[in-house]
C-alpha cells in the first residue's frame, strides 16, 4: 500500500505535511497518479481559508505526474503513462458532461468534483478514462502543467465569449488566468487584444503571449475607447477575481 507525505487541511486556515495511504488496486474507473509537478493555486488559498471543505482532506488540484495503476474500465491509461490530470474530474456520460460542460458532472457530484491530493508523492483520479490525458514526449512538465487548470480557464473564458476572428478583445488584469486569456484570444484569431496590466513584468509577459496593446488599468477606459474608434470592444474578459 503506497503511502504518501500529502499536504492536509488540518483546519481552517491551517495545512500540515501527513501521511496518507492509497490503495495499490484503485477502484473502477479510478487512476493511482505519482505526482511530478504540483502548483500552490490561488483556489487552494479559498479551500483553506473559507470554502465548507472539512479538515483531513489532501489539498492540491494541479498536477503532472505518472500512472502508478488503473482500476477496471480504464483502458485509455497504462502504468508508466505521464499524464496531465483535469482539476475538475469528470464521468463523460453523465448529461452535462455529454453537453459538453464537464466542469460541473453530475456523477462527481460538482462543485465536489474537485481533484484533490496533487500535493502530495501520490493522489487518486476518479473518471481517470476522461480526466486525463497523455502528455507527448516533446514537451516538458513545466510546459503543460498549467493545462489542468489555469490555462483551460482562460481559454474556456474566449471559447465562452465565443470570440469570432478579427474581434477586438480587452482582457482585464495579467495574473496567470488573464495571460492564458491573452494566449487563447490570440489562438482563436482575435484582430486586436488590448491587455489591462500595471505590473512591467505581467505586461511584458502578455506581449510575449500575443496582445497587441498593453495599457494602465488608471486609463483603460479612455484607451480601449481610442483603440477602437469609440466603439469599445466586441469582447471583454474580467480576470482580476477582486475589485
Ligand atoms: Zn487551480
Ligand atoms: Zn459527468
Amino acid at each position: 500500500m503506497p503511502v504518501s507525505n500529502t499536504c492536509v487541511k488540518t483546519g481552517e486556515g491551517q495545512v500540515a505535511m501527513l501521511q496518507i495511504p492509497y490503495p495499490d488496486e484503485p477502484g473502477p474507473g479510478q487512476a493511482l497518479v505519482r505526482t511530478r509537478l504540483s502548483t500552490i493555486c490561488g483556489s487552494d488559498i479559498h479551500v483553506v481559508d473559507h470554502l465548507p471543505v472539512p479538515a483531513g482532506v489532501p489539498m492540491g488540484h494541479e498536477a503532472v505526474g505518472t500512472v502508478e495503476a488503473v482500476g477496471a474500465g480504464v483502458t485509455a491509461f497504462r502504468p508508466g503513462d505521464r499524464v496531465v490530470v483535469s482539476c475538475l474530474l469528470c464521468c463523460g456520460t453523465c448529461r452535462r458532461c455529454m453537453e459538453g460542460d464537464h466542469q460541473v458532472c453530475e456523477t462527481f457530484n460538482a462543485p465536489a468534483n474537485l481533484l484533490f491530493g496533487a500535493q502530495g508523492e501520490f493522489f487518486l483520479v476518479n473518471g481517470a478514462q476522461t480526466s486525463m490525458a497523455k502528455v507527448p514526449d516533446g514537451l516538458e512538465d513545466e510546459q503543460v502543467l498549467f493545462v489542468t487548470d489555469i490555462m483551460s480557464t482562460g481559454f474556456a473564458a474566449i471559447e465562452r465569449a465565443e470570440l469570432k476572428p478579427g474581434d477586438t478583445v480587452a482582457i482585464f488584469a495579467q495574473g496567470p488566468v488573464g495571460l492564458c486569456a491573452t494566449a487563447g484570444a490570440r489562438t482563436y484569431g482575435a484582430g486586436l487584444i488590448i491587455a489591462v496590466e500595471g505590473i512591467p513584468e505581467r505586461a511584458a509577459m502578455a506581449k510575449r503571449l500575443g496582445a497587441d496593446v498593453v495599457v494602465d488599468p488608471a486609463n483603460a477606459v479612455a484607451e480601449i475607447q481610442r483603440l477602437t474608434g469609440n466603439r469599445g470592444v466586441d469582447v471583454a474578459v474580467e480576470a482580476l477575481g477582486t475589485r
